[in-house]
């Protein structure tokens, strides 16, 4: 196999979907026995939306769910998400196993292999793949790969294998998880507040049942202690003013969060992504957006490698690229949680009355809203290089090759660089020398600059010069800077070439 996905969660579903997609030969390793329905998430923001939306699997996962144009961080502080500059001015809310099921559709649709019940317990690596260890229910197997993605979880065994550290903090424990029924359900699709003693959380998931997320400040106990409804029930009143009528609990647990980060994301063929590599408390949902944002970063650059077209350094921008982002969202997700954990009245005061006051300012609102959406996220970008690059591509509307009107975003869903052109003649030979990797498309207006989009909808490459051939050449050093040779080269070091009769998986 080209590479082998460890862990069945949303980060390792997009990974493996989108490597399919390109042609990789994917193996998902899980732990599980099978699908679980267990839900941590149920906010996926616009940024998120808009990944899926390039792979046209949005449309079908807002069906799952509600909308709501207002985040809501305490009762008077709220980020309004309705002016982002995107086809998905909102967040949606939608419980975590809807998710992962259009997800994990999608990667069986492209071919991925799922192994269930299938554990990682060690790795070692050499210069041409990586020999993972998978227990079964037959025993402890090596299966042989190119390259390894620990999408395992925040217990990763593949970051242990690879002896990183994961520094970081315990940041709020004895946060209880609640799945109840209630006789008067709230109003808002997301309830949530924060008083001196705790704060309390409640979303309906759709079918009758609520999650609740509640902290009491009284009664900090050890994760294994048991959870009481009444428990439950207690903070929920002091926090939200009602417990509304809670009567029912499916399931009862206690957790509590850490803020942690690996120091590198990569390890020569060895990647982690998602919770393996960062960890943050839930606050602003930021957590499996973050991973599925990794995995659609990593999987276009690890398929490039695989099909043996990528330049020198792609595989290190992931780190470059996705690491700052990771450390951004502690820092964000952390100072919402410290915001709510505040303790002396006059600082909740000053929090509320502040807080709301800045965010009455439409510049400091906007910047908030792109924040928490993940529509703001830019990587960085060389000090000449066009203000655009490193910037997430807007969702124009384009003509396609075929001269069909759509969206960039439909574009996108090839999986390929997309060249957005906007000169009378689009130049023929991008579509001749990279056409396995580019496509070329016309924007509606026909103003606005060249633009190189990569596959997972940020701006590599962009220029305002309206002379041709200065602009070809400058275009051609781009492609060949992002897209590599303008003819494939050999797959170097692709484990596939070694690969033995035992190498079943
Ligand atoms: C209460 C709560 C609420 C949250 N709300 C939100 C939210 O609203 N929005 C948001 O974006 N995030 C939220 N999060 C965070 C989010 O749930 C996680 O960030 C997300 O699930 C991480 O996805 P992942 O794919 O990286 O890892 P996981 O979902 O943890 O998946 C890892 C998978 O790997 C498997 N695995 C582990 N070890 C092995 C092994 N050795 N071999 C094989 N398989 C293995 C596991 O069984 C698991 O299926 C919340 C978290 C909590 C706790």
């Amino acid at each position: 196999m080209d590479v082998l996905v460890v862990g069945a969660g949303p980060a390792g579903l997009m990974l493996a979907g989108d490597l399919a997609a390109q042609g990789v030969a994917v193996t998902v390793a899980e732990r599980r026995a099978e699908g679980s329905n267990l839900t941590r998430a149920f906010a996926v923001h616009a940024r998120t939306l808009e990944l899926l939306d390039a792979r046209g699997l949005a449309e079908e996962l807002i069906g799952t769910g509600k909308t709501v144009g207002v985040l809501r961080l305490f009762a008077k502080l709220q980020v309004d998400l309705s002016r982002l500059p995107s086809r998905f001015a909102y967040l949606l809310v939608t419980p975590q196993y809807h998710t992962e099921r259009v997800l994990r559709r999608r990667a069986e649709s492209a071919g991925v292999e799922f192994v269930y019940g299938a554990e990682l317990v060690g790795l070692r690596q050499d210069d041409t793949g990586v020999d993972a260890e998978v227990r079964t229910g037959d025993g402890v197997q090596v299966w042989r790969a190119g390259w390894l993605v620990g999408a395992d979880g925040v217990h990763s065994t593949v970051r242990r294998s690879l002896r990183l550290p994961f520094p970081g903090r315990s940041a709020v424990r004895s946060v209880m998880l609640a799945d109840v029924r209630v006789t008067d359900p709230p109003p808002d699709l997301l309830t949530v507040n924060a008083v001196r003693d705790g704060f309390a959380f409640i979303t309906p998931f759709g079918d009758g049942w609520y999650r609740v997320i509640a902290w009491d400040r009284r009664h900090q106990m050890p994760d294994t202690a048991p959870v009481s409804l009444d428990e439950v029930r207690e903070i929920t009143r002091l926090a939200l003013g009602t417990d509304y009528g809670m009567h029912e609990a499916r399931w009862l647990s206690r957790f509590h969060s850490d803020e942690r980060q690996a120091p590198r994301y990569r390890v020569s063929r060895v990647f982690l992504a998602g919770d393996a590599a960062h960890v943050h408390s839930p606050a602003a949902g930021q957590g499996m957006n973050t991973g599925i944002q990794d995995a659609a970063n990593l999987a276009w650059k690890l398929a490039a490698a695989v099909h043996g077209w990528a330049p020198a350094g792609l595989l290190d921008s992931y780190q470059t690229e996705r690491h700052p982002v990771g450390r951004h969202v502690l820092r964000v997700s952390g100072g919402l949680l410290r915001m709510a954990m505040l303790k002396p009245a006059i600082a909740r005061t000053a929090r509320d009355a502040i807080g709301a006051r800045l965010l009455h300012l439409r510049p400091i609102a906007d910047k908030a809203a792109m924040t928490v959406s993940g529509v703001g996220i830019a990587y960085p970008a060389a000090a000449d290089a066009h203000r655009l690059v490193g910037t997430r591509a807007p969702d124009t509307r384009v003509d396609g090759r075929d001269s069909r009107a759509g969206r960039l975003y439909e574009a996108l869903r090839a999986g390929r660089f997309v060249l957005v052109c906007a000169a009378n003649r689009l130049p023929p030979w991008v579509a001749e020398r990279w056409g396995d990797r580019v496509d070329v498309v016309r924007p509606a207006d026909r103003t606005g600059p060249t633009m190189l989009i990569r596959p997972d909808a940020y701006v590599a490459w962009g220029s305002d010069d309206t002379d041709p051939t200065r602009r070809d050449t400058a275009l051609s050093a781009a492609l060949t800077h992002w897209c590599g040779p303008a003819e494939p080269a050999t797959p170097l070091g692709d484990a596939s070439a070694h690969r033995t009769a035992g190498d079943e998986h």
